[in-house]
């Protein structure tokens, strides 16, 4: 099925607003993307119509709300394909997902003198909860290189594992890079070895279908305003057996059993871990966003986005003296570039003028910087709205800064 991108563009208000009397390009989406109607319907609704603390109460309201979280649980389970609707934990994002995994299997998994296996391109927040469990287990951090052209060199990964490796931590997708890692293939390698496996799929949820089982991970983490739903909710998905073993992370309300001053006991799955009032009517609004998403079909999605990456890469490769970081032949709709020797920062700047939004920087991803030896990128970055129109606007743009530059 095609997409219909006109009626598509319809339902995102924000598409139609004018930049310094420029129509708006936004081309951030891996930051963060546009939302919907109807997920804005369903959060203004969920204040104005739904509104009660859940769980614990007897009352109409309250039962309501209850019964839009646990079902909007049941929504993320059967777009991730989980076994179990209570494997689904409500986070933040994909930051607090691996900080839970990352102290909670830390501490109870992990002795001094254990590795932990992360790649080369991951975000700072598959980095930098590892090096917070170094302050209280003595853990080694291993990491797996990537090539010239931002693809993991695989064939190493069997070097770093030995008998102290306790999990192996990775990005499905790169989000300075667009690298598609094989993660199907690393969960084999590192089962093999007896080796639990998390996968950071903040950038992959949003693009391509996602089916915990299929890839047999055994932690996935992914942030709900990336896919078209609100800030502030995310998700970890957790095998039962390693959501049993491990400790909770936070503790307050709901996540109890049992509270006396000597002894608590914790609460079942998933409420051991969600301590405190969760974001009720974000996970509402999360599965709205999934099921819109599932309406247009997640496949149908990453074929489109693929077409605006082809078309995009080419047209954007006739530019003098563009350079591209991250050439993999398996990539996601984003673009990683520099010209000449433009500042990103300046082409980003001058491209705003131009109604442009694209992100500049070191994407959070500061050892992808150091591997090129370059201090930040220019990063254009597709979702299911975005139209070949937009990358001509974005390549004429682009024509227009290097030729400033030039003169
Ligand atoms: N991992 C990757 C690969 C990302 O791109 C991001 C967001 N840029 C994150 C993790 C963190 O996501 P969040 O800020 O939503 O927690």
């Amino acid at each position: 099925m095609a997409i219909d991108i006109e009626k598509i563009r319809q339902d995102f208000p924000i598409l139609k607003k004018e930049i310094y009397g420029k129509h708006l390009v936004y081309l951030d989406n891996a930051a963060t993307t546009q939302k919907p109607r109807c997920v804005v319907d369903t959060i203004v609704n969920g204040y104005y119509d739904c509104n009660a603390n859940i769980h614990r109460g007897v009352h109409f309201l309250s039962q309501q709300a209850t019964e839009a979280h646990e079902s909007a649980r049941k929504t993320v389970q059967q777009f991730i394909h989980a076994q179990h609707a209570h494997e689904i934990i409500f986070t933040r994002g994909t930051t607090e997902a691996i900080n839970l995994v990352a102290h909670s299997f830390g501490i109870s998994q992990c002795n001094d003198g254990d590795e932990i296996i992360i790649s080369q391109m991951e975000h700072h927040s598959n980095i930098v909860p590892w090096q917070l469990l170094q302050q209280i287990r003595n853990i080694r951090l291993r990491v797996l290189p990537f090539d010239k052209k931002g693809v993991l060199q695989i064939d190493q990964l069997e070097n770093l594992i030995n008998e102290k490796t306790k999990l192996i931590a990775i990005a499905h997708v790169s989000n300075t890079l667009g690298s598609i890692n094989p993660v199907k293939q690393i969960v084999q390698i590192a089962h093999s070895h007896n080796i639990p496996v998390l996968v950071d799929g903040a950038q992959s949820t949003p693009h391509t279908p996602i089916d915990v089982q299929d890839l047999d991970v055994d932690f996935f983490a992914f942030s709900g305003h990336k896919i078209y739903g609100p800030t502030g909710i995310g998700v970890l998905y957790g095998k039962e057996k390693w959501l049993e073993a491990i400790p909770p992370y936070q503790g307050g309300g709901e996540m109890i059993q049992k509270v006396s001053f000597e002894k608590t006991t914790f609460n079942e799955l998933p409420f051991k871990f969600e301590a405190g009032t969760p974001d009720y009517i974000g996970s509402t609004a999360l599965a709205t966003a999934l099921n819109y998403v599932s309406e247009i079909g997640i496949d149908n999605i990453a074929h489109y986005e693929h077409e605006l990456l082809q078309y995009a890469t080419n047209k954007l490769s006739q530019i003098e003296g563009i350079r591209f970081i991250g050439e993999s032949e398996h990539k996601s709709g984003l673009i990683s570039f520099l010209v000449g020797n433009i500042h990103p920062y300046d082409m980003g700047t001058i491209l705003d003028k131009l109604g442009i939004a694209v992100r500049t920087g070191h994407h959070c991803a500061e050892p992808v910087m150091k591997a090129f030896d370059i201090e930040g990128t220019v990063r254009a970055s597709f979702a299911l709205y975005n139209t070949t129109e937009e990358i001509d606007i974005l390549a004429a743009g682009i024509e227009r800064v290097a030729k400033m530059f030039r003169r």
